[in-house]
């Protein structure tokens, strides 16, 4: 009777830590939108995840607030980008290294599959999440810090990652299935900041430009003359704006190439550094590279589908 009483109590022992995580989701926070979207859909209700950098927000030129450095200390885990995205925040995230669990996640790719930066001769271009096949391994990463922080949810981090990929890999066959429809002449994506390298080598596309991978460089009046010529050269009817980016540069290509008597028009808004509205479609990883798929092929002369991949778009994007 006692032995079975002490069994008892030993299990209920045994039991506590999960019943514990089971209500306390482990407390993340992300830097840019498309990691904290990312570690939701892996995380699932074992986590609580806080984005800090929201629409709209431009990475490169981002500092920690007060309430992020708050929430950042209490929190269980910290994911950034890491690949200088977050330039302004590298020597905070090297602090904070010493006392919290900090994970550089993009750092994970294989240097091998990255694209030299224009600015640094010893950095890279951290623009990865435009390529879904390069995010795959932003994926993985994301699920071995949560599963380092919480290995007694390894099987359902291994499950969510799972199913998230394979959403990927439809994104990624829906992307080529659309941009390689578009006619040969027109696979030129001009834009306001060099995001688009990953996504321009994944998908055959010239990609171009106004100001380099970072946002920070100023845009020469030699650059826009440059790409004016381009424009007018190629007869390219679309450019493309940004959502995190000032669309001023982009104005004056417009106005240039109209004063050379072409017209151009503009593509669409683009989700470079930042998603949509948390809570829609367009706020996850897998609805902004949707979005910018679908204009991008519809802008550019490919028949789309109105509202995209699975129908989850926006009308009227
Ligand atoms: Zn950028």
């Amino acid at each position: 009777m006692i032995r079975r009483t002490f069994l008892a109590a030993l299990a209920f022992v045994a039991a506590l830590p999960a019943a514990a995580f089971a209500e306390a989701p482990l407390k993340v926070v992300a830097t840019t939108g498309m990691i904290a979207d990312t570690a939701r859909q892996i995380g699932g209700d074992q986590v609580e995840v806080k984005g800090l950098m929201g629409p709209g927000v431009d990475p490169h030129a981002y500092r920690q607030t007060r309430t992020d450095i708050v929430a950042m200390t209490r929190a269980d885990l910290v994911l950034w980008h890491g690949l200088y995205l977050e330039a302004q925040m590298e020597d905070f995230f090297d602090d904070l290294g010493r006392k919290q669990t900090v994970v550089a996640v993009a750092e994970g790719v294989d240097k091998g599959k990255l694209r030299a930066h224009d600015d640094y001769a010893d950095k890279y271009d951290p623009h990865v999440w435009m390529s879904p096949v390069l995010w795959r391994d932003v994926v993985i990463e994301v699920q071995d810090a949560l599963t380092l922080a919480r290995p007694e949810a390894a099987e359902l981090f291994a499950a969510n990652t799972q199913a998230f990929l394979a959403e990927i890999d439809a994104l990624s066959a829906y992307g080529e299935q659309m941009l390689t429809a578009v006619p040969e002449d027109n696979r030129m994506l001009v834009t306001a900041h060099d995001a688009f390298g990953y996504f321009g080598a994944e998908y055959g596309y010239e990609v171009l430009g106004v100001q380099g991978i970072s946002t920070q460089s100023e845009a020469g009046l030699n650059r826009i003359g440059e790409l004016v010529d381009t424009l007018v050269n190629r007869q390219l009817k679309a450019v493309f704006v940004e959502s995190s980016v000032s669309d001023r540069s982009m104005r004056a290509l417009i106005e240039g190439a109209a004063a050379e008597g072409h017209e151009v028009g503009v593509g669409g808004e683009l989700y470079s550094d930042a998603m949509g509205e948390l809570g829609t479609y367009e706020g996850t990883y897998i609805g902004m590279l949707d979005h910018n798929i679908t204009v991008i092929a519809g802008a550019l002369g490919a028949d789309v589908p109105q509202r995209g991949m699975n129908g989850n778009l926006s009308a009227g994007f």
